[in-house]
């Protein structure tokens, strides 16, 4: 790795300086005193930094980092701005180790971040990185032109063209971690943090040899979903079913399905088990069909497959805790990223749990054709209510406001949605009652999305619709192949650059 170009030989070690941070009111500033607290900690855990570093502000905080501003003198005399990141020191050294690798052999360009240099000192590791100014997402959302909405897509694409041809699964793809800087047009996708690496791989540290083991890998972000409480997937009345081993059952709301529908690729000899046997204690399920999870099933063994990431984008597959899984699930967490796009809603599904995300997926791409899909990866589903695909273009247009009237005249205001999260903890009773969870299922249909900046899309000049009146059909179409519910033929990212919506670029 290159040595950054700092200067070295300064005499002037610059540590702290937090008067020197000027605010718009009256050219001084305090920064806030935790962040001084944390810039403290940080100068103190890793006391090389104040050698080259000027730390001026923290711009991030996560569960595996936190990210500061700083500014460097270089040889050259100029000020320079970098991004620190610093682990957590509980991160497991080959996960660290793979995060940098990431970086230094995919990142620097083709919108993908680079580093700079690495500073450790004992369990303290800091990522140096080019700092780039960005907009938090919903703040830009509201005000994009569907032309901005294009290039934006684009970019993000190009960056994961660029890591998938490195066998890098992003995995955390989200537009917190795709910077977007809307003055100078400038895009970085961050945070290899979770990254894993396809059979291909030449990420050497993402092989699978080195892969860290799934208890030691928690660190990193894979919550057990199967450590929750059980009653917590009862409000949503969609069931997983595994019908081939046992041992792939999670805990939760997994059953054994009656008729055993032939996943493909299955192996024969496992799809003819009997039924009751394949239970292993000679115990027959007895909540298939229904609201609640007999002790048979809590007794399963769950299914160990990769789910990091965040909920609201994660791939169906992934949702299904299908065991392979490949650089489509970043395909399918861009799709959620242009849904959000065309119908100016974000986050646009919140979901607090896996089966939560996969029932509001189905109001969007229809429950029959989720359930095929995931027959097509060796997985059941079950769900209380046939949900219609809906139209795309409607779909985003009615969110946007932009839909016309019967009349043809566009709405004023964009309807309203209701901001209910389907609270799994309260009612446990709930799973017995018919007419609340169909109540449930409606308010977690019309909860998928939120508004954001509303008044931004309704203030604005009428006669300046930002090209939101006429979204050509390609913007559907490269949705719609995003949003694949079968990994198999979801679009990759290099076919998607080609789509017909970015013929120009
Ligand atoms: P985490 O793993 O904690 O999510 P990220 O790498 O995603 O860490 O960084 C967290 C946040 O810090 C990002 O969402 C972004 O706002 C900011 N950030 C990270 N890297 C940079 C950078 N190079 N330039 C500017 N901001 C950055
Ligand atoms: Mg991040
Ligand atoms: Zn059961």
């Amino acid at each position: 790795m290159e040595v950054p170009p700092v200067d070295k030989t300064s005499k002037d070690i610059r540590g702290l300086d937090v008067q020197s941070k000027v605010d718009r009111s009256n050219g001084r500033c305090e920064i806030r005193s935790d962040v001084k607290t944390d810039i403290e900690y940080l100068c103190e855990a890793v006391p090389e930094l104040s050698k080259f570093f000027h730390i001026v502000d923290k711009i991030g905080e996560g569960t595996f980092s936190t990210v500061y501003l700083a500014e460097a003198q270089m040889t050259s005399g100029a000020k320079e701005k970098f991004a620190l990141k610093h682990l957590i020191p509980t991160s497991h050294p080959v996960r660290i180790a793979a995060e940098l690798q990431c970086l230094t052999m995919a990142g620097g360009k083709e919108n993908v971040m680079g580093v700079t240099y690495c500073f450790r000192k004992d369990d303290h590791v800091v990522f140096v990185m080019p700092y780039l100014e960005h907009q938090a997402f919903v703040d830009v959302l509201g005000s994009m032109s569907f032309e901005e909405v294009r290039r934006y897509m684009f970019h993000l694409l190009k960056a994961l063209a660029h890591v998938h041809r490195f066998g890098i699964i992003h995995r955390d793809i989200k537009p917190s971690n795709f910077l977007y800087n809307r003055r100078l047009k400038k895009y970085a996708l961050v945070d290899f943090g979770l990254a894993q690496g396809a059979p291909d791989t030449q990420i050497e540290l993402l092989k699978e040899s080195m892969a860290v083991n799934p208890a030691q890998r928690s660190v990193f972000g894979e919550r057990n979903l199967n450590s929750l409480n059980p009653s917590e997937g009862a409000v949503v009345k969609v069931t997983l079913v595994k019908p081939t081993r046992v041992e792939d059952v999670a805990a939760r709301r997994m059953v054994l399905p009656r008729r055993r529908p032939t996943p493909a690729g299955a192996p024969a000899s496992s799809s003819s088990k009997p039924k009751a046997s394949s239970l292993g204690h000679g115990l027959t399920c007895s909540c298939y069909t229904t609201d609640r999870v007999c002790n048979v099933c809590l007794s399963r063994k769950q299914q160990v497959a990769p789910r990091a990431g965040t909920p609201g984008f994660r791939a169906p597959e992934v949702l299904m805790k299908c065991p392979s899984q490949g650089t489509e699930i970043d395909m399918w967490s861009a799709g959620v990223i242009l849904l959000s796009l065309l119908s100016g809603r974000y986050p646009f599904f919140k979901a607090s749990d896996d089966l939560v995300a996969l029932a509001q997926i189905m109001t969007i791409r229809g429950s029959r054709e989720t359930i095929q899909a995931a027959k097509k990866f060796g997985k059941a589903v079950l769900c209380s209510r046939d949900l219609p695909a809906q139209d795309l273009r409607t779909l985003c247009e009615t969110l946007r406001g932009t839909r016309p009237c019967k009349g043809g005249a566009v709405p004023d205001k964009p309807p309203e949605p209701l901001n209910v999260a389907p609270d799994s903890k309260e009612d446990p009773g709930l799973s017995g009652s018919p007419p609340k969870q169909q109540r449930l299922q409606d308010d977690a249909r019309r909860s998928l999305a939120s508004r954001t900046d509303p008044a931004a899309a309704v203030e604005e000049d009428p006669a300046d619709r930002k090209g939101w009146d006429r979204v050509p059909d390609e913007a559907y179409d490269l949705l719609d192949k995003l949003l694949d519910l079968n990994p198999a033929t979801r679009i990759t990212a290099a076919k998607a650059l080609q789509h017909p919506l970015f013929k120009d670029l």
